[in-house]
């Protein structure tokens, strides 16, 4: 297992490079036996990179022995503190939840989000994570905030909350197949990629900064403004050369703004 390690986690002989590109990224667990599990549901499904933030539990020997054969995926997991750092160079992003929220996402069963995950994968160099949260607590609103869309394991509305690995060994099953099914058809025109999540962070923490300097928006009232600008730019999928725009025309505003003073 590796701290704060950013290259990619163990490659499965053989393996698909789209399988490679795509990271399972647990938040806050707390039970050793469910990132056992969890490495186990992935390596079946041919997936190798685990991402754990801030785990509340540990690689013990209960982990290890949930993992069974799987313990290659378990012990190159990395840990990262954030989930910021987690989603780092990620073009598409999925959170996981039982419970259905009001924010203004896409909402996919996994099913669908497994076939976008496919697409997107099937395009050179782009990287997916599906994240999924806590045991007791699932992921925050801000948390989700961070994902694309928002995908549901449709399940028995009276009782719809599986068990985390069995979480992730059913995404990863719907995604192995849509994987599999996607094989040959490549798309005739490479699409340009979206910018990556830090990179869309960072234009949102030059905005921020902007919109304060300008007096727009009140740090100590700031109503969920710059959530809504973070859905905004999801939505659009922005691409690097529009987030250079973006960047560039903030720093003009910056810059007329100190000339003014
Ligand atoms: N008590 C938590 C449930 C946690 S289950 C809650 O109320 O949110 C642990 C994780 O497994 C969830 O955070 C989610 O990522 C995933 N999960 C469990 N059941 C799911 C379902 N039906 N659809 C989508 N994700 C699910």
């Amino acid at each position: 297992m590796t701290q704060q390690d950013t290259t990619a986690g163990p490659s499965i002989p053989g393996q698909d490079p789209r399988f490679a590109r795509l990271r399972i990224v647990l938040v806050g667990t707390t039970h050793p036996g469910n990132i056992g599990s969890t490495a186990r549901a992935m390596k079946t499904m041919g997936l190798a990179r685990l991402m754990l933030v801030a785990p509340k539990a540990s690689i013990d020997t209960e982990a290890e022995a949930m993992a069974s054969g799987a313990t290659d995926v378990l012990r190159s997991a990395q840990i990262v503190e954030s989930l910021d750092a987690a989603l780092a160079g990620c073009h598409w992003v999925v959170g996981a939840s039982a419970r259905l929220r009001d924010a203004p996402h896409e909402l996919l069963t996994v099913r669908q989000a497994a076939g976008q995950a496919a697409r997107e994968l099937t395009q050179a160099g782009r990287e997916v994570a599906l994240v999924f949260g806590r045991e007791h607590a699932g992921l925050t609103n801000a948390e989700l905030g961070r994902c694309h869309a928002h995908m549901v394991i449709p399940a028995n509305p009276g009782y719809s909350s599986l068990n985390l690995a069995q979480a992730v060994q059913v995404t990863a099953y719907e995604l192995r197949q849509a994987l599999l099914e996607d094989e040959g058809i490549l798309p005739a025109v490479e699409l340009p990629a979206p910018a990556p999540h830090d990179a869309v962070e960072n234009l949102l923490a030059h905005w921020q900064a902007v919109l304060e300097g300008l007096g727009f928006l009140d740090p100590a009232n700031p109503r969920h403004l710059m959530q809504k600008l973070r859905h905004l730019l999801q939505r659009a999928r922005v691409t690097p050369n529009e987030v250079d725009i973006l960047r560039g025309m903030l720093t003009a505003v910056q810059r007329h703004t100190h000339r003014q003073d």
